[in-house]
């Protein structure tokens, strides 16, 4: 089985091709410019390749209801050119195989269920925390879209008390992408969190904020695992701070002995940083499936 993979995001595209067990056979990627070009870009990569199928995980926001004439449209999003674009379209005009689409962060969820983390799990929740923060959620060996999809990355989150930062979001200010992702670590101590060392005050409020958001999900959804991806949780040190965090906003309250070992429930992705690209082929696969 050659089933194609692309993960979508708002700087670059990965494209890949991948076997039913999760193996990612070549990969490439190249920065996302202009929508027309870029799924050129794409499209001319696979022409070649021999696929049965496609998966799409992309940036947002989207529009996932298949009974819209929109469908498959990334709708609001303010990155130059990309708004009302017709992405599922142009691939599926260029292709013509069946195609899974979803957000990049449902697609990392997912194939964290099927190869990674959450493997033999009919529920997670896959954040990632770099440029911006998505949340993917996957609950009773589904994928949730409502209304749209959810949009965790911008649940408001209570301020850390020796923090008076702004916040970075154009429509919340802090919330928790506003207060949590990469350009909020760069804008509040004027440098990268790249450059931080891992003693600096910054990573304690940092995780203060993750924890917040995370704390939410795991009382209003009850996910069986949570995944921590993206640039920023590279910095390994904030795991333990996090998890000591939950730990005391929960508060003993949540009755499952699971949360008595959050080092095995709060993780990294156990694809690393494939799991955007696997979750991708897995919605290939999936929709090679079901037709
Ligand atoms: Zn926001």
């Amino acid at each position: 089985m050659r089933i194609g993979a692309i993960e979508a995001g708002g700087t670059k595209f990965v494209c890949g091709i991948g076997n039913e067990n999760g193996d990612i056979l070549d990969r490439i990627s190249f920065p996302t410019e202009e929508p027309e070009k870029t799924t050129q870009q794409a499209a001319d990569y696979f022409k070649d390749k021999g696929i049965e199928a496609l998966g799409i995980g992309s940036f947002g926001p989207l529009d996932l209801d298949t009974h819209s004439p929109t469908y498959g449209h990334v709708t609001t999003t303010p990155k130059p050119g990309w708004a009302n674009y017709d992405l599922l379209g142009h691939l599926q005009k260029e292709l013509d195989v069946p195609t899974g689409f979803d957000t990049d962060v449902n697609a990392a969820a997912f194939g964290e269920a099927k190869w990674g983390a959450a493997h033999g799990l009919d529920s997670c929740v896959y954040y990632t925390v770099g440029t911006g923060i998505g949340v993917g959620v996957y609950t009773g060996g589904q994928r949730v879209h409502g209304l749209v999809h959810p949009e965790g990355g911008h649940v408001p989150v209570r301020r850390h008390p020796d923090d008076e930062f702004a916040g970075t979001c154009p429509y919340h200010s802090d919330c928790l992408e506003g207060m949590a992702a990469g350009p909020a670590l760069g804008k509040r101590w004027g440098q990268g969190g790249d450059t931080l060392p891992a003693d600096h005050p910054a990573w304690e409020i940092e995780a203060h904020y993750l924890a917040e958001a995370l704390t939410g999900t795991i009382l209003l959804l009850s996910p069986k695992k949570v995944i921590l991806g993206g640039g920023v949780m590279h910095q390994q040190q904030l795991f333990p701070l996090i998890r000591e965090k939950v730990a005391k906003n929960l508060n003993g309250y949540v009755a499952s002995s699971v949360l008595d070992d959050l080092d095995s429930y709060i993780v990294p992705p156990g694809l690393g940083d494939n799991a955007g690209l696997a979750g991708s082929l897995a919605l290939g696969i999936e929709a090679l499936k079901h037709g």
